[in-house]
Formats: C-alpha cells, structure tokens, sequence
C-alpha cells in the first residue's frame, strides 16, 4: 500500500516549539485549564487576527455556545445561519433553545448569500437575534453587505471562522467584522491544539463574562457559590502551550496551502467540467481545503474519484451536506435557491495535508486524470 495521504492532518512545527511550551508548563506544574500559556496564547491569538480581546475554550463549539449566550441568545429567539457548513455552527443554537432558520449560500462566495439574508431578516423582523454566517474552507463570505444588514436590522453578527484562521477579506481578518467572531484548533484544522477554540471580540466586558461562564460561573466568594448557569468550557494550558507552538508556523501553513490550491488549479483546472472554489478579489485565502465542483453532465461523478482515490490511499471528502438537508434539523425553516444543493451534489475536498510533497500532489492529480 503507497504511503496514506490525509485531507489535512496535525503538523507540528520542525522547531519544536510547542514541546518548549509544553515542557514549561509541566516544569513549573501549570496542568490545568489555566496558566501562562492560556493567557499568552489568548494575547498572541488577538494580536495576529487583530482584535481587542480573546478566550481560549475547550472547542470551537464551545466557544459557538458561547457567542450565543453572551449575544443575549435564548427561548424562542431566532439564529439566522448559513445552511452550507458543518453541523458544529448550528448546534449551539439548540443547545440555548433558540430556533435556526438556515440560509443558502451564493455561487460566488460559497457563504451566505445576503440577498437571502435581508430575506430572511424581513421575514423574521423582530425575532431574529443573530446572524451566524461561516468563512467555509478558508473562503471568505462577501462581509460589506452582510455587516450592513446586520447594522440595518439591529441583529448581532456572529461569524464562525473555524476553517479560515489566516484568511483575510479586503485586508482585514475574517472573525473580526462581527460582533464575536470564533475559531477551531480541532485536529484537521490549519493549526491546532489537539481541540481547542477561540472566542474573539473587541467587547472587552464580553470576553471577561465569557471566561467566568467557562469556569463554572464561580461567583467571586470563598465559598462556591453560583448565580449564573455555568459550563467548563476552558482551554487547559498544555493544549494552549501547542497554540502557542502553532501560532508561529501558520504563516507557513497558509502559504503552504495556498501553494496546494495553485498545483492543483494548474493541474486540474482545464479538465473538461471542472471548476474550483472561488477565490474573489476581496478575499486572500488561507486555502484550508482545496475543494471543486464537477459539472453534472459530466460522466464522472465526485464519488467516483473519492473511491478511486480510496483504494489509493487518499482521502478525500464530499462538501458539507447543508443542515437543511439534515435529519436533525428537517423541521426548520429555509430560504435558499439550490447552491448548497448544487456544491453538496458536485462538489469534491481534495486532500489538503502541508506535509504533501510535490510528489505526492503530482500522485493525486494523475489519478484524478485517469
Ligand atoms: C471545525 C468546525 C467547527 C467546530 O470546531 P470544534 O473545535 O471541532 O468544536 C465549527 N464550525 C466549522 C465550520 C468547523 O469546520
């Protein structure tokens, strides 16, 4: 069997890095969801997206949950959310009893389609709470007028930019056009800390109710006493040791990436009926998956290539099967025009992982040929 080729997998800085801050932490004895590292990795992480203020959480859900609560999201409100993303962004909306109301994305940006938005935000006129919208693969949803519409309606914006950490739309960070923005280092993310989140925001208030609420909402007593409901939901200082580590080399994973996305572009990108993710001018993309759509006429479907890609040792993964399409969430309403339909049918993740060599890119785009 030829070495496995991951769709994107852990890669731990050549230097060491994250062993130098793991090994501070057990000399010193900080093994806990608190420490050196939780803090400088929260100041590090704000200063690179630029931001006032970060918390370091247990998951990028975790910290999802929290933008919710500390938005005012509760029984009955409304989340208006991008359908086309992965079942994480939607949860936390159940997890406060609120209620989604899933948008579709437009064809050029993949995200949310903010025509459909100020749909929906008519529709749902005073109930609507908040705005979640996703920076899916590294593309960046087109911000301007979705931050418009959420200024024109009186709506929070919440942009889950788990998979766009190092992606920028005109020149600014995505994650920070929101209210809250958060962030993933799950295992397949571009950097990560085994699991681990980020809640970002310039509410510096905010960001400090979020910390209390992710340690327990421990009162501010020597005895344990609690006025709020609380969750634990803290980074520990070891994983925020490997952030820190991470945090170092993303520049380097994003050009990697970006590298990824033009070998396979140039390789692929004239067979008959293909066409790649767009990237739009507005948008420097950190290129976390390198992702196509086939056309439907062709006669080689996106399953056809994953199988065959399969019995070679590499993955490869359908887009996010849109959460209107979920079982879960059937009941929900929708507004849509069938382009997360279109990119779930069509569309195909190419194995992504930066410890790829050229070798082993110049591997799947000759399958991919035959
Ligand atoms: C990974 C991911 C999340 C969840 O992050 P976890 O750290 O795994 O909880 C949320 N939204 C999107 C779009 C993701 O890709």
């Amino acid at each position: 069997m030829p070495k496995k080729i991951f769709l994107s997998s852990p890669h731990m800085s050549d230097e060491g890095y994250e062993m130098e801050y793991i090994n501070e932490a057990f000399e010193t004895n900080w093994i806990a969801p608190l420490g050196k590292n939780v803090d400088e990795f929260e100041k590090e992480f704000a200063n690179y997206v630029g931001i006032g203020h970060a918390a370091a959480l247990s998951s990028g859900t975790a910290a999802i949950h929290l933008a919710l609560k500390a938005a005012g999201v509760g029984q009955g409100d409304i989340v208006l959310c991008q359908s086309l993303t992965f079942s994480a962004t939607a949860n936390p909306i159940i997890y406060q009893n609120a209620i989604p109301v899933f948008i579709d994305s437009d064809a050029t940006t993949w995200n949310m389609d903010p025509n459909l938005l100020e749909q929906a935000l008519i529709k749902y006129k005073d109930k609507a709470k908040a705005v979640l919208i996703v920076h899916l693969y590294g593309l960046s949803a087109d911000l301007d007028p979705i931050v418009e519409l959420c200024q024109k309606y009186n709506v929070t914006l919440i942009e889950d930019a788990a998979e766009s950490l190092g992606t920028f739309y005109k020149g600014k960070h995505t994650g920070t056009f929101g209210q809250y923005g958060i962030f993933s280092f799950n295992g397949n993310k571009i950097i990560t800390t085994s699991g681990g989140g980020m809640l970002v925001s310039n509410d510096q208030e905010r960001i400090a109710k979020t910390r209390f609420w992710a340690t327990q909402a421990r009162d501010i007593a020597r005895h344990y006493q609690h006025s709020e409901l609380g969750f634990n939901y803290r980074m520990s200082n070891i994983c925020a040791g490997i952030g820190r580590g991470q945090l170092k080399v993303l520049n380097k994973r994003v050009a990697k990436k970006q590298y990824i996305y033009n070998y396979y572009k140039k390789e692929l990108g004239q067979l008959p009926g293909i066409s790649f993710m767009p990237i739009n001018d507005f948008n420097t993309s950190n290129c976390w998956l390198s992702c196509l759509t086939i056309d439907p006429d062709q006669k080689v479907k996106p399953l056809d290539i994953m199988l065959y890609l399969e019995e070679h040792n590499i993955e490869s993964r359908p887009i996010w099967k849109p959460m209107h399409l979920q079982p879960f969430f059937k009941e929900y309403d929708y507004l849509g025009s069938g382009v997360s339909d279109y990119l779930f049918d069509n569309g195909l993740c190419l194995p992504s992982d930066t410890k790829m060599t050229d070798a082993d890119l110049q591997r799947v785009c000759d399958l991919i040929k035959e």
